[in-house]
């Protein structure tokens, strides 16, 4: 059974904390923080932590990463460490539509926003393309919200996960020059930010700047999800990206 830290609380459009928890007030009026959808409640048990839990997975959305089983950390490390075919084209898949259905709540908020035709059709081309790609048994990837990256930072560090969300991403781009051959070189370093607060940033290598200009890119306040490994440089987080094809924009 899923269990939560937070619950959305629909009536104020915010998300509540345990210790924030009123019965007179939240009791059966929170729901799953990532779809939305699945009503939560509080379980208090003796000698326990209180925690919030779902009734089962099938009340998430499809498009929830608490709809499905999770894949384990270590098979997670298992496929990308692997070079047999096999396992990178499943890696692939599992990479390719767990974004795909991050992408798809963000399509879903957006619609929800602002019913335009438009974001239906777009709506409808994903889903399409969604199903298309069933050959593999689907696992959840861990999936962080950017607003919730820092009180959660500690405990995905030196993790392959998801972030997503709606961000404003800069791009800088620099020159470095290789110490031991003396060769320039550029870097180009994306910076997601929520409101002006710095979350994390990304740094692309000179091969990988070449791909990221053929990404459509994200304009002013967008949403993302991105696929990669937490570090941790001097206290600010990077997340290391794979390819930039795990770098998707709305
Ligand atoms: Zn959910």
């Amino acid at each position: 059974m899923p269990t939560f830290e937070e619950a959305y609380y629909k009536i104020e459009n915010k998300n509540i904390e345990i210790k924030d928890y009123v019965d007179k007030i939240h009791y059966e009026k929170i729901y799953c923080p990532e779809c939305l959808t699945a009503p939560l409640h509080i379980v208090r048990k003796q000698n326990v932590f209180p925690y919030y839990a779902s009734n089962s997975k099938q009340e998430h959305l499809e498009d929830c990463q608490h709809y499905e089983d999770y894949i384990t950390k270590k098979n997670l490390n298992k496929l990308i460490e692997s070079k047999n075919n096999e396992d990178e084209k499943r890696l692939e898949f599992l990479i390719d539509n767990n974004l795909q259905r991050a992408i798809n709540l963000l399509i879903r908020e957006e619609t929800k926003r602002n019913n335009t035709v438009e974001s239906f059709i777009s709506n409808t081309t994903r889903n399409q393309l969604k199903a298309s790609l069933n050959e593999y048994k689907y696992e959840s990837i861990p999936r962080v919200s950017i607003n919730r990256l820092l009180s959660k930072n500690g405990e995905f560090i030196d993790n392959y996960i998801i972030i997503w969300g709606n961000a404003n991403v800069e791009s800088k781009d620099y020159d470095r020059i290789n110490s031991t051959t003396g060769k320039k070189f550029k870097i180009k370093k994306l910076i997601f930010r929520v409101k002006g607060n710095f979350k994390f940033s990304i740094q692309l290598s000179e091969n990988q700047i070449k791909h990221y200009k053929k990404l459509p890119q994200n304009s002013m306040n967008n949403g993302f999800a991105v696929f990669g490994l937490v570090k941790s440089n001097k206290g600010f987080l990077e997340l290391k990206i794979l390819t930039t094809e795990h770098l998707q924009y709305l």
